[in-house]
């Protein structure tokens, strides 16, 4: 069993979308709280990102959030946390958030989101990483993005082991469970497949 102390949550930054989602960002945000688990996220407070920090907040967790400054410039930082981390890019971001997380949960998001997850997968997919990635797939919220990679697997253009790349769970309940699991098999480099 891997030792997860902190978990980069990834998730949409979007204001008026369904109750459920948020509710879920909420259960997640104290679920680490009462676990013990740092949050590290964008850092902004709009959106399933400020509900899942302040759930966690609430619940006396620690969280980080990591933020570029033009972001930061837009006055949608989050003020209450226990550190914001203002860095200069969203490169510098993301490998910031990769560097101090020891595991992923993505929650439904937008475009920011997707990216965030993709870039993970990817890193994993070229045996950078092996830390777990969880796609918390909320009322089917992430069936087109799992049928695309079952298409991309159809057509070629990815392997079946590439599946392995994420885990998918459909609730809160699960996540602790699933990190706790043995880690998948680092897939072999890509160069020896092609
Ligand atoms: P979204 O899922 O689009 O609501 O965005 C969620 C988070 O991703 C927010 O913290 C955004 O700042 C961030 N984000 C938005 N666009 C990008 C991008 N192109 N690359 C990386 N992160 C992004």
């Amino acid at each position: 069993m891997i030792d997860i102390q902190a978990v980069c949550v990834y998730c949409g930054s979007a204001a008026h979308v369904a109750e459920r989602y948020r509710a879920t960002a909420r259960q997640l945000g104290a679920l680490l709280a009462e676990n013990g688990i740092e949050l590290v996220y964008g850092g902004g407070r709009n959106g399933l990102m400020g509900l899942v920090a302040d759930a966690a907040l609430a619940g006396g967790g620690r969280v980080i959030g990591i933020i570029p400054d033009h972001i930061m410039a837009l006055e949608v930082g989050h003020r209450g946390l226990s550190d914001l981390v203002v860095v200069d890019s969203m490169h510098s971001r993301k490998r910031a958030m990769f560097d101090r997380s020891d595991a992923f949960v993505v929650l439904p998001g937008g475009l920011g989101t997707l990216d965030e997850m993709i870039e993970v997968i990817t890193w994993r997919q070229l045996a950078l990483h092996d830390k777990p990635v969880l796609l918390l797939d909320d009322d089917g919220y992430w069936q087109p993005l799992l049928a695309l990679l079952d298409h991309m697997i159809d057509k070629g253009f990815a392997r079946p082991q590439h599946r392995t790349l994420l885990r998918v769970v459909d609730g809160v309940e699960a996540v602790l469970p699933t990190l706790a699991l043995a880690p998948d098999p680092i897939l072999e480099p890509q160069a020896k497949w092609l």
